[in-house]
């Protein structure tokens, strides 16, 4: 078969993956079966035939409409699809040549990375299934195409694989705990006697919330501020047990809320503890609390755990020089787009998608590792 029979291949069978990939994207977070109920229309539920989930060419045909209803479907479909084709692509002009079993290893590798991309954009979070999942395949598939790393030793290859995994979760463990050192809290000074109103699920400041998914990462993360003043209700009940012949029945009896409130205190929250000066409180008991207050202290995180199991599974693939050079070229990435993207959506919101730049830096080291390996030894003068 012609060289370029395959290339055509490729881009078809990546756009069909694509198709799948957004089903992926749209049902792992939020715990849907992937296979079951088969595709329908979020809107009118109507289900969608065969002939109108066709990759890319159902998107352009119907404009991005439900053939039904006629609600908008995101662009992100056919974003999805067409990268996925093009990256399969890429893949096999690529490695082809060399090893088709390598293009394939890569184009799944790449698969992985969008999916992985798409949903912590989305959702600032990336499903075990993808993360551990992912160090579990190319822990597998090394042994399978040893030449993922270089080598046509399966057990060289297994024992890459393993440096790589070590390398890329205890690199971002490292990183995670010195980042909690030093910018593990963030300090807001609010203009004198600032309202501080803490909602359901987000602390008020005069100039933004922040949802408390944010706050209270860990169990040991606490909020601070020195309150001059406090106001809140707690919920009170009481229990009463009822004796019915030989049945003893427990039951709560709901009582009118209970005031309390402190002047100039230190008022500390956690996920289980609120105190306010000496005094200790169930968060879980908290109906209303609002403070007034110049300077609040806010725990911080810049990257979670899902980044720690993301670089396990690109060390799996890529060994502990893929790991360095995602990383270093991650950061820069990072700063870069991040950058943009904050001046450009003026997003005030602290957390940051990093998987995008992991993924991004990954591709770069797969597709052009000889010319940055000949950058690198230019650059040490070798
Ligand atoms: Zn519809």
């Amino acid at each position: 078969m012609p060289f370029h029979f395959w290339s055509v291949c490729f881009l078809i069978f990546g756009a069909v993956v694509g198709s799948f990939l957004n089903v992926c994207i749209y049902r792992m977070p939020r715990g849907e079966s992937l296979v079951y109920p088969p595709s329908h229309c979020p809107r009118c539920n109507q289900r969608i035939r065969w002939y109108h989930n066709l990759p890319l060419i159902t998107w352009i045909s119907l404009r991005g409409r439900c053939a039904y209803c006629g609600a908008a479907i995101s662009p992100r479909y056919l974003a999805v699809e067409l990268l996925t084709g093009l990256a399969f692509l890429a893949c096999w002009l690529r490695f082809g040549l060399s090893s088709p079993a390598l293009a394939a290893v890569f184009a799944l590798l790449l698969a992985g990375f969008i999916v992985a991309a798409f949903i912590d954009l989305e959702h600032y979070f990336i499903p075990d299934e993808i993360t551990i999942g992912g160090a579990v395949a190319g822990f597998l598939i090394s042994f399978g195409v040893p030449l993922l790393h270089d080598t046509s030793q399966a057990a060289v290859a297994l024992r890459r694989s393993i440096v790589g995994i070590a390398a890329g979760a205890l690199v971002i463990l490292g990183v995670l705990q010195m980042a909690k050192w030093l910018f593990g809290r963030q300090v807001f000074r609010l203009p004198p006697n600032s309202r501080v109103v803490f909602h359901e699920n987000h602390l008020q400041l005069p100039d933004r919330s922040i949802p408390y998914e944010d706050i209270f990462f860990r169990k040991s993360d606490v909020l601070r501020m020195q309150a001059r003043q406090v106001r809140g209700l707690r919920r009170r009940f009481a229990l009463q047990v009822r004796r019915r012949g030989p049945r003893i029945r427990l039951r709560a009896r709901f009582l009118a809320p209970e005031r309390f409130g402190s002047e100039d205190a230190l008022l500390s929250l956690s996920r289980d503890r609120l105190s306010i000066g000496p005094l200790h409180y169930d968060p879980a008991d908290i109906q209303q609390l609002e403070a007034v207050a110049e300077v609040v202290v806010v725990p911080r995180e810049g990257m979670g755990l899902g980044d720690v199991k993301f670089m396990a599974a690109v060390g799996a693939f890529l060994g502990w020089p893929g790991v360095a050079f995602t990383l270093m070229a991650s950061s820069v990435l990072g700063t870069i787009l991040g950058g943009l993207t904050v001046l450009i959506r003026r997003d005030r919101s602290s957390r940051i998608p990093y998987v995008p730049y992991l993924a991004m830096a990954a591709t770069i080291w797969i597709f052009f590792r000889p010319d940055i390996m000949r950058l690198i030894r230019w650059w040490l003068g070798g």
